[in-house]
């Protein structure tokens, strides 16, 4: 290995939460990776140390002009010890893409990766056991210059966080009711939708309050130019069939490449179904839908893998999808990159890298 990373360990261990209680993103293992840039310097001191605060001016520009970017991985167990981290590659590239448009300068893939790498291993023991169950790993990297006009800042800071999480669906896939937004919008053309970045989100608030607050789980965003075409369901990528056709709305800009939405159009076309990356219109879909042509709407994503659909509201509009209950596409999408993840499928993409 290239990079090797010197490593404070804790002197202090933390209890290890109940694995039955998990939950999403809150529990925090030992360690954490951190490294500076600084212009004429570049990105330095790459370390291993224990999980701990951050030391920035309230000034940091990151606090108030929001120029930062994040990555939501997962690492699982194996028996022979060595974990696994499912499409490293793929997250590592995307990254790429998000420093590009936020204007931070980019780490190297292999040094990226071997951040990842390691720390996984420093921290390997905090990989929950119970299937389902992973280590949720998160790189993020924040404007650190303490400077308040806008422009892009001359030093930054690497991090990279480690999180056991719960399966979303401990007691077999459950479908989610989805509000469809007419009202605010989370991306156009030209902005920054098809990065993971910060600011995406901190606008997308309001909508899964309001939705959330009116007993729906999540949102489904429409295009931000006319707010006709389906583009994504909540932090997820979406996919609905209509006869025997899967759509997904196409990577044109506005939409985040999931690397759960790549890993699903490649197993479906493997398995024979026509996936086309098409926008579909919502009314479009409303006139399928009354003409009993919806068979199965389902979301993709790192947190919860595959997330059925079993209701959607558009307007005065209600849309009870296969009797609101988990479709067999969803459910054999789910069983097999869950398999994958877990080893119980034979991994035939080369999409689970060992972490040495
Ligand atoms: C992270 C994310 C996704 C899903 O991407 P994965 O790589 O599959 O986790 C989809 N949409 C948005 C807006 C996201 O932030």
């Amino acid at each position: 290995m290239k990079y090797e990373f010197p490593v404070t360990r804790t002197t202090a261990p933390k209890a290890r939460p109940n694995e039955d209680e998990l939950g999403f993103g809150k529990y925090f293992t030992d360690h954490m990776f951190i490294m500076e840039y600084n212009e004429g310097k570049g990105w330095h001191d790459g370390r291993i140390v224990p999980y701990q605060n951050f030391k920035l001016e309230p000034a940091a520009r990151v606090f108030h002009y929001g120029q930062e970017m994040f990555e939501g991985i997962k690492a699982y167990p194996r028996a022979n010890g060595v974990p696994v981290i499912f499409r490293t590659d793929k997250y590592v590239e995307r990254a790429h893409i998000s420093n590009d448009r936020m204007c931070i300068p980019d780490i190297g893939t292999e040094l990226m990766t071997a951040a990842i790498n390691q720390l996984v291993e420093v921290d390997k023991d905090w990989i929950p056991e119970k299937e389902g169950n992973a280590l949720y790993i998160r790189p993020f990297i924040i404007a650190t210059e303490p400077k308040l006009s806008v422009g892009p800042a001359n030093s930054y800071t690497f991090a990279i966080i480690l999180s056991p999480v719960a399966s979303y669906y401990e007691e077999g896939l459950k479908p989610t009711k989805i509000y469809v937004e007419h009202q605010y919008i989370r991306s156009v053309l030209g902005g920054p939708g098809y990065a993971k970045v910060g600011g995406n989100y901190a606008s997308t608030l309001i909508s899964v309050k309001k939705a959330t607050d009116a007993g729906f789980s999540q949102v489904l965003w429409l295009d931000g130019a006319e707010k006709k075409y389906i583009e994504e369901i909540g932090t997820s990528n979406a996919f609905f069939m209509i006869d025997d056709v899967i759509y997904t709305a196409p990577l044109e800009g506005t939409v985040l490449p999931g690397v759960t939405r790549d890993s699903a159009i490649t197993l479906l076309k493997e398995w024979g179904y026509s996936v086309k990356e098409e926008m579909v219109a919502i009314d479009d879909f409303w006139k399928a839908y009354q003409e009993g042509r919806v068979k199965e709407v389902f979301a993709t994503g790192t947190a919860a893998v595959v997330s059925p659909v079993g209701q959607l509201q558009w307007l005065d509009h209600e849309m009870i999808i296969n009797n609101g209950e988990t479709g067999p596409v969803s459910q054999k999408l789910y069983d097999e990159l869950t398999g994958i993840h877990t080893g119980r499928v034979e991994d035939t993409h080369g999409w689970i890298q060992p972490v040495k």
